[in-house]
């Protein structure tokens, strides 16, 4: 895996670093009471999981399985909702973590969504947000890196599948993108 990395954007020390700051955070500006996170799979999985530990506060878990780029290097520019179920979010605060916001589409779908269940206020968070102009206005509560607008892998973000379980975020080397 290691061979197929350009170079390493954001390595695991820093991560793991910005995460107890993101984590105070959240659990300073959150509303007293218990939270409803939701999770969305597979990418947010790996920074959900460092990140939830680190927070001292009732919460509970849901995932939800949405498809934007279906495993490709582009976006498809719509949003799938792909679970049969939807969580139960009426009059609950929730804390939607995605992985990375690039056009913006997902966290735009899916906030709508939450809002349409009844949820009472949807806050947002992400371990990496791409400096660009997004397709949707739109921006997270919570951003653990700012960084160019390039494709990276790593901690939870995967090309076709692969590289989700790199312990730091990189970019891909174009030899392996094919
Ligand atoms: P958006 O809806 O904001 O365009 O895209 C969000 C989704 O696109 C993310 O959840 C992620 O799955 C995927 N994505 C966007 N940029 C990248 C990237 O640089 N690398 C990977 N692996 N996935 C990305
Ligand atoms: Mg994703």
């Amino acid at each position: 895996m290691k061979k197929d990395i350009e170079r390493v954007l954001v390595d695991e020390a820093v991560i793991q670093k910005r995460l107890d700051s993101m984590a105070k955070q959240i659990e300073e500006e959150f509303p007293a009471g218990p939270i409803v996170v939701i999770i969305l799979l597979k990418g947010a999985l790996v920074f959900a999981a460092d990140l939830l530990r680190r927070i001292p506060r009732e919460l509970s878990i849901e995932c939800l399985n949405v498809a934007s780029y279906h495993g490709g290097l582009e976006s498809s520019g719509k949003v799938d909702f792909l679970d049969r179920h939807f969580p139960e979010v009426k009059g609950k605060h929730i804390l939607l973590l995605d992985d990375i916001l690039d056009t913006g589409r997902t966290l735009v779908a899916v906030a709508e969504r939450l809002t349409e269940e009844g949820a009472a206020a949807v806050h947002t968070g992400v371990l990496l947000a791409k400096d660009k102009k997004r397709a949707e206005e739109v921006s997270a509560d919570y951003v653990g890196f700012e960084i160019n607008d390039e494709f990276v892998v790593g901690y939870g973000l995967d090309y076709k599948g692969k590289y989700r379980n790199l312990p730091y975020v990189g970019v891909l080397k174009l030899s392996a993108a094919n």
